[in-house]
């Protein structure tokens, strides 16, 4: 799996990486590939799409850290994008219910519902030290019921004896009886398939969980078949309501498309991979991992990561000794409204501190919201660099023309200065003292 998307997106990238600077045509024609490389693995149009965009808005115009070339940049922000269009974290399996915890399995016939079942029943038996029954409620195929018998005896879980004549609701009943009596912790359900969605199958479905109130309702389906597996879990959703997915079949040479569209189209997690016929092929499904495997390119990933960790803290120290020294010019400023835009706006920093809900109105009823972060910005840099490192040039004239420049008026530039006036002569009386960076030096 993934094998040719990894090969395609590491070549496309493989060529970024090593440029001296990165244009907007350098992106997009990268980008170019990206999609292409995206449709060939399947995934949904309406996914690539607003996958490229983002990368586009995020790649364009990107402020390069030191230390990485362009391209190492456009690797770490497409790594991202991926992480995110997967799901950003993995979702386990939820047990928090009072027991027994009823887990339904459902999906077509042939996905590997049953291997799954005892897939997961294994594991919970074994990893987590659950009590697990398992009960197939397939009294459509003669076998279906034998089969998960003898998965049980192989994985050492019990399952539900078998009684000739009951249907499916009626079984899934007595399975969640039968788990009360003997105190398990965990019932399995494993659902009869179709070859494809029917009416019948829906209603089955809806009057099992009737009946038997699971916590989880895990779709089955199988990656190899790509979109469809997508669809399968929008029907299943919409008709019964799914809790998460199982993607079997991750060991195959499939191209991928279903573990990346899922999430993005669904809205539900993908929250375990099959990756063999074997009752081990079962692994959590990690999206940070997945797409290290995609992109093949932990290790740019992780060089972004520090490099921008060593940026703020060489931002900050510096600050922080500007401070010491009681100086503190537009410039300065400039790089506290970036930083604060950064940590998400005024909406971000307000949000990390508690009870302040009443503030941040008042704030916004005398016009502090991010759109000033932008104009104070854009004042900023309307001015020429001797303008702000020595603010008491700006006259009327000078005032005149950056207000033009950046698309404001004299009263809003004003504000700033008088803001930064205020700033700075905190600052001089913080130095003065000798500490006070701290502060500061925090909300970086
Ligand atoms: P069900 O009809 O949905 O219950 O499907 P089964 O559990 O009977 O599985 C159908 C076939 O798929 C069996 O031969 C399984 O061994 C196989 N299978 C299930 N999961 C996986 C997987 O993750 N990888 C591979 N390679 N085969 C799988």
């Amino acid at each position: 799996m993934f094998e040719s998307l990894q090969e395609r997106l590491g070549s496309i990238l493989n060529n970024l990486t090593g440029r001296g600077a990165l244009s907007e045509a350098d992106v997009s024609a990268a980008l170019r590939e990206v999609r292409r490389a995206l449709i060939e693995a399947d995934v949904q149009i309406d996914v690539i799409r607003s996958f490229v965009d983002k990368i586009r808005s995020k790649a364009v115009g990107a402020e390069v850290l030191k230390s990485i070339k362009p391209g190492q940049m456009v690797v770490k922000i497409v790594h991202d994008e991926l992480v995110e269009m997967l799901g950003a974290e993995g979702v386990p399996i939820d047990l928090n219910a009072p027991a027994p915890v009823v887990l339904m399995m459902v999906g077509l016939q042939g996905s590997g519902k049953t291997t799954t079942s005892a897939k997961i029943a294994k594991r919970m038996t074994e990893k987590q030290g659950k009590k697990v029954l398992m009960a197939s409620l397939d009294t459509r195929r003669p076998a279906a019921q034998e089969q998960l018998r003898q998965l049980g005896e192989q994985v050492h879980v019990a399952t539900l004896p078998i009684i000739a004549g009951q249907g499916p609701v009626e079984i899934a009943r007595r399975a969640v009886q039968a788990a009360k009596l003997g105190g398990h912790d965990v019932v399995i359900l494993d659902t009869a398939g179709r070859t494809h969605i029917d009416e019948p199958l829906m209603v089955e479905m809806a009057d099992i969980k009737k009946a038997a109130n699971p916590h989880e309702i895990l779709l089955v389906a199988d990656s190899l078949t790509g979109q469809d597996a997508v669809n399968l879990a929008t029907n299943f959703d919409s008709r019964v309501g799914i809790t998460g997915i199982v993607l079997t079949r991750m060991d195959g040479d499939g191209r991928g498309g279903a573990a990346l569209s899922m999430r993005a189209v669904t809205g539900k997690p993908i929250k375990l991979i099959g990756t063999g016929e074997k009752m081990e092929g079962l692994e959590e499904f990690y999206p940070k991992r997945i797409a290290d495997r995609i992109l093949g390119m932990g290790d740019i990933v992780s060089l972004v990561e520090k490099a921008a960790e060593h940026i703020d803290a060489e931002k900050a120290a510096a600050m922080a000794r500007k401070m010491q020294s009681g100086k503190f010019d537009l410039d300065d400023l400039g790089d506290q409204l970036r930083q604060m835009q950064k940590m998400g706006g005024m909406g971000g920093i307000m949000g990390m501190m508690p009870g302040v809900g009443k503030m941040k109105d008042q704030m916004a009823a005398a016009g502090l919201d991010d759109s000033m972060f932008k104009r104070q910005l854009a004042i900023i840099s309307s001015m020429t660099k001797a303008e702000r490192a020595n603010p008491d040039m700006l006259k009327h004239s000078r005032k005149k023309r950056i207000a033009a420049g950046s698309g404001t008026d004299a009263a809003e530039i004003n504000r700033l200065l008088k803001m930064h006036r205020g700033m700075a002569d905190m600052m001089k009386a913080m130095g003065g003292k000798g500490k006070g960076g701290g502060m500061m030096r925090q909300m970086m």
